[in-house]
């Protein structure tokens, strides 16, 4: 695939694929701009409009409402994540599942590349947990619930994430979870033993540069609901080298407040455990009373 390729400005557009394999060829022409999203690492993302109503257009089922990513090539390359960005492009381009993010197709111009993305109507997640401070056990079991759901569909098509976290979360117009940023997310067939992502969210095995699997999303998800149910990630704290010794001890501790049901906790102890092959399997997840019993079976919290 070839994208944020510099060398060749005359190569102004690029086709996207298209869900039924027809090819289309994108260009800043086709959408109106509207008001700024929010502002990334590598450039800024907008409210868009796909202007015309072609019924071949893949855009149809959006309503032509789109969110368009704009990043620099010369940041991009400054940073050397061309690479990244093409594996999250080539892999978030083929899930298709409610609860992620769908990347429509990209295209580029001299300057820029240009990604376009579903629209999260509800923003952030990470803004809702700000704001709230921790959420109920119904909220935080329904989005749970959801996660596991997309992870379960990704892992089945041997997609790893590695970097669930409440910042690669976006909420849809109904309240349903996206998740967004596949930019550390790999295509396995293999186990891997590459570093990446922020320390606190991170298994044993990748602290340590272990070889890991599908079950570093397991543990993620642990650290995930500890967040939604506690305010704050479980390993937390103030020296870098002291959140590490804590995961690699896995040093869980469940505060007195606020007040968490025995269940949760239960199966936050399943998912947070040190030998990856021991961590509780996703679908057995699904199946756990706490979840069972909390969780919203349409995938959508309703406040
Ligand atoms: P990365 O997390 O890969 O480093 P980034 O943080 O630089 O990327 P994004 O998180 O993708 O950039 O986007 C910046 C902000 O724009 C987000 O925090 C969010 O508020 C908003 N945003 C991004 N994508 C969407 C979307 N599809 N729908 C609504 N808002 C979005
Ligand atoms: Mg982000």
């Amino acid at each position: 695939m070839a994208i944020a390729e510099t060398n060749s400005p005359q190569q102004e557009k690029v086709s996207s694929e298209a869900s039924a394999g027809e090819k289309k060829r994108w260009t800043l022409s086709d959408f109106d701009i509207g008001k700024p999203l929010g502002r990334g690492k590598f450039g800024h993302v907008y409210l868009a409009r796909e202007k015309r109503a072609d019924p071949y257009v893949l855009l149809e089922q959006s309503n032509h409402i789109v969110a368009l990513k704009v990043l620099f090539k010369s940041q991009l390359q400054q940073s050397q994540v061309e690479h990244q960005l093409r594996r999250e492009v080539e892999i978030q381009s083929h899930l298709r599942h409610p609860n992620i993010l769908r990347l429509y197709g990209y295209f580029y111009d001299q300057k820029r590349v240009y990604l376009i993305l579903e629209y999260a109507a509800k923003g952030e997640l990470y803004k809702e947990l700000q704001k709230c401070k921790y959420f109920s056990e119904r909220r935080s079991a329904t989005y749970v619930a959801s996660l596991a759901r997309a992870l379960i569909y990704c892992h089945g098509k041997h997609v790893i994430h590695r970097d669930i976290k409440p910042e690669n979360l976006l909420i849809g117009a109904q309240g349903e979870l996206k998740i967004a940023d596949f930019g550390w997310s790999v295509h396995t067939f293999n186990r891997r033993r590459t570093m990446c992502g922020t320390l606190d969210y991170l298994p044993p095995e990748m602290v340590e540069s272990l070889e890991h699997d599908a079950s570093v999303d397991i543990w993620s998800l642990g650290v995930l609901c500890y967040e939604f149910l506690y305010g704050v990630p479980p390993f937390e704290a103030k020296e870098h080298s002291d959140t590490y010794r804590r995961i690699v001890q896995v040093d869980l501790k469940f505060p007195p407040k606020p007040i968490v049901s025995s269940a949760a906790k239960d199966l936050i102890s399943q998912m947070l455990v040190k030998d990856s092959s021991q961590r509780l399997p996703l679908h057995k997840l699904l199946e756990h009373p706490w979840v069972v019993q909390n969780a919203d079976p349409s995938g959508i919290y309703r406040a």
